[in-house]
């Protein structure tokens, strides 16, 4: 699916690692056609380099800088708005299940009633896109980030300068077939709990714009996994986090194992 590649100046001059990751396995079942096969152990500095290039920067930043880290540090809500010509529901709802389960560590739930959720997925046709975007965040705002990024699904995270996400916003388009619905709804749940970059240089992330994935990889999971781990917390800076990723990272016996 057609995604600019705006971030691609910020990490050209990344330096890609000799590949370690290991033990390829097949897509899930039930994923999308096409979905790629995973590699599922890696190795400290892949998840490490993951970690730093997603956690840490965005596409479109409004306001203060945020100092680092971003995520919620309460039990996460997540609130799906029907609307658009395919009935996306059910399957939305999967999706929040499946990382609910997947990742304990997001507390997450999904907001039943009309009111609440700290997350909002709006299912929209695509032709509405734009004007979903003027509605929510205004024209001007809109016009930027259209310009610069040429979105197709959209998440906006309010966070507080202390890096408590305070409210986040997906737009997920339902009307152009499963693989730009899955994979949208997969890559943007990222970036709505505080995964809030790209990296078109990774090549096991759903969060690589050159990728079209479709379900919740063993690596996105392992990144979710050490952002919600109590060692990570809002506001953590570049230095802090490197200091404490290595033993997180370890506890939660995330990489390959040694031989
Ligand atoms: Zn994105």
């Amino acid at each position: 699916m057609k995604r600019a590649l705006a971030t691609c100046a910020l990490l050209c001059a990344v330096a890609l690692p000799a590949l370690a990751a290991s033990n390829r396995e097949p897509p899930p079942a039930g994923s999308i056609r096409g979905a790629p096969a995973q590699y599922t152990r890696f190795t400290a500095a892949e998840l490490t380099r993951g970690f730093f290039a997603l956690a840490f920067g965005s596409d479109l930043r409004i306001g203060a800088k945020p100092r680092g880290i971003r995520r919620f540090d309460h039990p996460i809500q997540a609130r799906i708005i029907h609307g658009g010509s395919v009935d996306r529901v059910a399957s939305m709802r999967a999706i929040v299940e499946d990382y609910a389960r997947q990742v304990p560590g997001l507390n997450l739930s999904v907001a039943e009633g009309t009111r609440g959720g700290d997350i909002e997925v709006r299912l929209i046709d695509e032709k509405d896109f734009k004007a979903a975007l003027e509605e929510a965040f205004g024209v001007r705002i809109t016009r930027d980030f259209v310009a610069r990024t040429d979105p197709q699904c959209m998440t906006s995270v309010k966070s507080t300068t202390e890096g408590d996400i305070v409210r986040s916003v997906t737009f997920v388009i339902v009307d152009k077939g499963d693989n730009v619905f899955f994979d949208c709804a997969y890559h943007e749940m990222l970036h709505a709990f505080g995964l809030s970059n790209h990296d078109q240089r990774n090549p096991w992330t759903t969060l690589n714009q050159k990728r079209m994935v479709g379900y919740l990889t063993v690596y996105d999971r392992a990144l979710l996994t050490l952002l919600y781990d109590r060692r990570i917390t809002p506001g953590m800076t570049a230095a802090q986090v490197r200091e404490t990723l290595p033993e997180a990272i370890k506890d939660l016996d995330l990489t390959v194992p040694a031989q």
